[in-house]
């Protein structure tokens, strides 16, 4: 069985989960490579943070 580590790019922290627990997106642990698809992400995570906060006020 071979983990796929992700590390977060907010707070640097490694994970299994797509999604760390300060809400940030983490991303597989290798140099980071600048692409368009970036700039998605960053919008992902926004949204991925509201629903965090949601959850936390329910
Ligand atoms: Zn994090």
């Amino acid at each position: 069985m071979s983990a796929h580590i992700l590390k977060c790019a907010e707070c640097g922290k490694y994970t299994l989960k797509e999604v760390c627990s300060c809400g940030g997106k983490a991303v597989s642990a290798r140099p980071p490579k600048y692409s368009p698809e970036d700039k998605y992400g960053e919008y992902r995570r926004a949204v991925k943070k509201e629903e965090l906060e949601k959850k936390r006020l329910l």
